[in-house]
């Protein structure tokens, strides 16, 4: 999603590889160090400017540990829509995002809000342990056993602590899924969304949706696409899920197929170089539920046009039953992300100001500001406190500045 000109890209094929580059990196301090993995960050930072690249692209194979366990090893460098395609024979699935281009290594270091996330959780709520070089070049291994307190960091906060070179996961069954495609008439915006999000609480957590609205063109209605993944590859089971959620607004236009999960990750995937071009622009917000001054305001920012692409997707559900301290992702409780896409003279910042009171902690994948607030947004309260004193132990030296920087000592900035 941007554009760069790195001065060097390193494509390591192996741990030590990694190293390697790092003591390469480290020997000059004030140059810029990207670590890129699937090259889909929507911050943009695993590319720069003159600077070094660490590509770990060529770290992507995809292995099965153990058939029993469901236990499998991911490099970082693998697509989601190749994980998917690798675990369909077995019947298996790891609920990972919406879209199958984007690799493993910088989701799984950050949260995952997938297709199954209501009935299966975030990514890392799968992840059993991790391979990680870390800033010094020391090869680490992170689990509930071994370095716990640096396998809590990476659940959510995995950039600023290491490089991971393997994942191992703990994944599930799933057979075919409905993949359902809705269009609905959204002229009254805010009842809408209301009613929607209200649905989506409402539904059994084998139903996962999503809402995409804004970009309307003068003389049309406002229109909402909704995608929705229901669990089951039963008709009258979709059915019975589907119709609350077919009845919010009038509906426009529908597309219902059961299709292997491995299907829906493919779905509209571009091949091809990367494109990027220019500073994306994204402002992204956790909350519970849909209230009608969320709505309203929703529906305001949506109407001025300084939004081309707002998104809410369902989280909460399995979600919500790990403990919020648990790992470092920053709310459990949040039944749904919203992001939203402008550019910077759209006046997006101006109008995601009104709506961030709404908001309780903020998904750092969809984020694109460089604010130093937005790190105590991601990670609030006590969070943000351990991550400090991990960061202090693991990178001292600010190693990995690079994306959504965790500062610690002289560097932080006291709240205002
Ligand atoms: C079209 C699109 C759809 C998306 N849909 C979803 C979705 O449905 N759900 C969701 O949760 N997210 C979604 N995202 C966001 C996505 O999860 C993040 O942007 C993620 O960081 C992309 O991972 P990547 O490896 O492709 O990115 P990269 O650009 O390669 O990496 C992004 C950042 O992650 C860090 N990183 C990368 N690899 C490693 C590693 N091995 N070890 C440590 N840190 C690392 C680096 O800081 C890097 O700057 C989407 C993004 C796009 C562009």
């Amino acid at each position: 999603m941007r554009g760069g000109a790195p001065g060097l890209v390193l494509r390591v094929r192996d741990a030590a590889e990694v190293a390697e580059a790092l003591a390469f990196a480290r020997k000059q301090p004030g140059v810029p160090l990207g670590v890129r993995s699937g090259g889909h960050g929507i911050s943009g930072r695993s590319t720069n400017d003159g600077g070094i690249v660490i590509d770990l692209s060529a770290l992507n194979t995809i292995e099965v540990l153990d058939e029993e366990t469901r236990r499998v090893r991911i490099g970082p460098g693998a697509r989601w829509m190749d994980v998917a395609t690798a675990l369909a024979p077995h019947g298996w699935a790891l609920s990972s995002g919406d879209y199958g281009g984007v690799g493993v290594g910088g989701l799984a270091t950050t949260g995952g809000i997938g297709w199954l996330v209501r009935e299966h959780g975030l990514t890392i709520d799968h992840l059993r342990a991790v391979d990680i070089v870390l800033a010094d070049g020391t090869a680490a291994r992170a689990s509930a056993e071994e370095n716990p307190d640096l396998f809590w960091a990476v659940r959510g906060a995995g950039a600023n602590f290491g490089i991971v070179v393997a994942f191992e996961f703990e994944v599930d069954v799933v057979g075919d899924v409905a993949w359902a495609q809705l269009v609905f008439d959204a002229s009254d915006t805010a009842q809408f969304l209301e009613s929607w999000g209200a649905a989506v609480e409402a539904a059994p957590r084998d139903l996962t949706s999503s809402v995409i609205l804004g970009g309307r063109r003068p003389g049309q209605p406002a229109y909402a696409q909704v995608l929705t993944v229901v669990d089951s590859d039963d008709p009258d089971t979709v059915l019975d899920r589907l119709k609350p959620l077919a009845a919010v607004a009038p509906l426009l236009d529908q597309s219902i197929q059961i299709v292997p999960y491995a299907t829906v990750m493919a779905h509209n995937v571009q091949g091809g170089d990367h494109q990027g071009q220019g500073e994306p622009h994204a402002h992204s917000g956790l909350i519970d539920h849909i209230t009608p001054e969320f709505a309203a305001r929703a529906a305001d920012l949506i109407a001025t046009g300084a939004t081309y692409f707002f998104q809410i997707r369902s989280v909460g559900g399995a979600v919500s039953d790990v403990p919020a301290g648990a790992t470092a992702y920053p709310n459990r409780s949040a039944n749904f992300s919203v992001a939203s896409f402008g550019t910077n003279a759209s006046g997006l910042d101006e109008q995601w100001e009104r709506l961030r009171h709404h908001f309780d902690g903020m998904y750092l994948s969809f984020e694109t500001g460089r604010a130093p607030e937005l790190v105590q947004q991601a990670f609030p309260g006590e969070a943000l406190v351990r991550l400090r004193a991990l960061k202090e132990k693991y990178d001292p030296d600010n190693v990995f500045r690079d994306n959504f920087n965790i500062l610690t000592g002289d560097d932080v900035t006291p709240s205002p």
